[in-house]
């Protein structure tokens, strides 16, 4: 479902990026884990394209995402063509960006009605089936305001799938939750994995990447040093700093 091929990123003479090559089966839960500053949230960014790249490639669904080869060079995309396969790729933050002056609905359906040309009725019935899914649905008109953390989440994650995406992407989606809310959400992501959602997941909660990841990947300055089944790296970690970092935070 996601393919990265010699990813290489730079900022200026900061190369965060340093050939990085990852496979995502379709259905299948990847948690990547890493030290601060190690590139993590750049390569998600580089996923949907809200960063460009320096060298490689990503191909979401066997198409590629921001540049492409046409002739054997390599191009940007068009923009109408980006935006159509960025649909595809879902993100939730850490900081939800949800927009505070609508309602919880009215979050969830601006991008289905605007994007996808659904109809007013059928944005809403789909963003109340989302809402269910996640939980909410007795806050259908409240502000996001007047959410909980783990709550406000649970609205981000069911407005990126009103989206219908392939793939889902979590940029630490509980670190900066109250800790009462982080299991809600662990929850509702545990249920879209069950139900065989593609997702890669950054975050350093040991305890769902140990329960949920079909893989782990543990990144640093810029590379993927060891990558596997959970039990095997959370066990037997082969590399040293693997070994380093996890002693720290587990
Ligand atoms: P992580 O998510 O693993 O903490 P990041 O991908 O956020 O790491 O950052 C990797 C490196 O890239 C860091 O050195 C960071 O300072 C740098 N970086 C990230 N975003 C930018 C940016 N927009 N401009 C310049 N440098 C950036
Ligand atoms: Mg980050």
């Amino acid at each position: 479902m996601i393919r990265i091929d010699g990813l290489n990123k730079a900022f200026g003479d900061n190369h965060v990026l340093r050939g990085i090559d990852l496979q995502v089966n379709r259905g299948e839960v990847v948690v990547i884990l890493g030290p601060s500053g190690s590139g993590k949230s750049t390569l998600l960014r580089c996923v949907n394209y809200l960063e460009t790249f320096d060298k490689g490639e990503i191909t979401i669904d066997k198409e590629p995402i921001g540049r492409k080869a046409v002739n054997g060079k390599i191009r940007e995309m068009a923009q109408n063509e980006l935006n159509r396969i960025r649909r595809e790729v879902g993100m939730v933050f850490q900081s939800f960006n949800l927009f505070p002056h609508k309602s919880v609905m009215q979050n969830i359906t601006m991008a289905p009605v605007s994007l996808l040309g659904l109809s007013r009725e059928d944005a809403d019935r789909l963003a109340l089936d989302l809402l269910r899914k996640v939980g909410l649905e007795e806050k259908a008109h409240a502000r996001p305001s007047s959410l909980s953390g783990g709550q406000k989440q649970r609205v981000a994650i069911a407005r990126a799938l009103a989206m219908k995406p392939k793939v889902l992407l979590f940029d630490e989606p509980t670190s900066a939750l109250d800790p009462m809310t982080v299991g809600e959400v662990l929850q509702v992501m545990r249920n879209l994995a069950q139900e065989g959602m593609t997702m890669v997941v950054v975050t350093h909660e040991m305890g769902f990447a140990r329960e949920v990841a079909d893989k782990v990947v543990i990144m640093d300055q810029g590379v993927i040093i060891e990558e596997g089944k959970p039990e095997t790296i959370f066990t037997a970690p082969s590399h040293p700093r693997t070994r380093q970092f996890l002693r720290q935070v587990l």
